[in-house]
């Protein structure tokens, strides 16, 4: 199947209610595992490469080579995108790698610079196809969306999002980064409120720690992307760890990253059935 356009996963899905899971990709082995739980689930999914992945592969090119490769040889639609770029220098680079779908993170700015420059990379990338996810900072959050104490006001989102041009916003309802417990509070009538100013698809970022009813309910209330990292992370270093101690004179790689990609595909099912079932108001169900 040739690779899928970020629009046309992430369109169908809003207008149907339903959620899209967006899984980063640390390895090939997380490729793999990702596009196998989606083929299970029937479902289709996107993968993500952040600027700090790019960083421990140390350069961009080898890990998104890998993943555009993956994602064209699926049975099921595929996008690759890059996660939390800093700098427009990375977007213009995954850009010529030949990736269709970028997240551009201004948040860090003052509102009125990152509204110029979100709108810059916006201009730049829509003149060549390619799809754009940004983020609004916080009044006195330094994380951005990922701050379990920043809300995103739903005036200033709308006014962000025409300003700037974006295809989807990542917004601030209560979850934070790398969570390892599964306690974050979601804001489910902030969603509702967002998702009637906003025009644009929106993306909950640090879903890992949400709970999974949550994150049900939270694309009910209106939220399309879904981006999970920090869950698949875990089952696979649980089922390598297993392995390991299993089997401690265990010496090829294969043995042990196989059984961690082995468990990362039921879990990107599972985690696929949960969010991608929908159900939002007006929207239709699909079996
Ligand atoms: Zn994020």
């Amino acid at each position: 199947m040739p690779l899928a356009a970020m629009a046309e996963i992430v369109g169908p899905a809003r207008a149907a209610g339903r959620g899209v899971g967006a899984f980063n990709v640390v390895g090939i082995e997380h490729a793999e595992a990702i596009v196998t739980g989606a083929e299970a689930a029937r479902a289709p999914v996107v993968l993500q490469i952040s600027e700090n992945c790019a960083a421990y592969h140390g350069a961009l090119e080898p890990i998104t080579s890998a993943c555009l490769a993956v994602a064209r040889s699926a049975a099921v639609p595929v996008a690759v995108h890059l996660d939390h770029a800093a700098s427009a220098e990375l977007v213009r680079a995954a850009a010529g790698l030949g990736l269709r779908s970028v997240m551009y993170d201004a948040s860090a700015w003052p509102y009125l610079a990152n509204v110029r420059a979100t709108a810059d990379v916006t201009r730049w990338c829509h003149a060549r196809g390619i799809w754009v996810e940004a983020e609004l900072g916080e009044v006195g959050g330094k994380d951005g969306v990922h701050s379990p104490l920043a809300r995103t006001d739903p005036n200033e989102a709308a006014g962000y999002a025409s300003a700037t041009g974006i295809d989807a916003l990542a917004v601030a309802v209560g979850s934070s980064h790398a969570m390892l417990t599964r306690d974050a509070v979601l804001d489910l009538g902030l969603i509702t409120r967002i998702r009637r100013a906003v025009g644009v698809p929106l993306v909950l970022h640090g879903s890992s720690g949400v709970p999974e009813a949550d994150l049900a309910a939270a694309v009910r209330a209106g939220m399309t992307k879904i981006n999970i990292a920090t869950q698949l992370n875990k089952v696979f270093t649980a089922a390598v760890r297993r392995y390991l101690s299993a089997d401690p004179a265990v010496v090829d790689p294969r043995r042990y990253g196989s059984a961690g990609r082995d468990a990362v595909a039921p879990e990107v099912a599972r985690l696929l059935g949960i969010v991608s079932v929908g159900g939002a108001s007006g929207g239709r169900r699909r079996g």
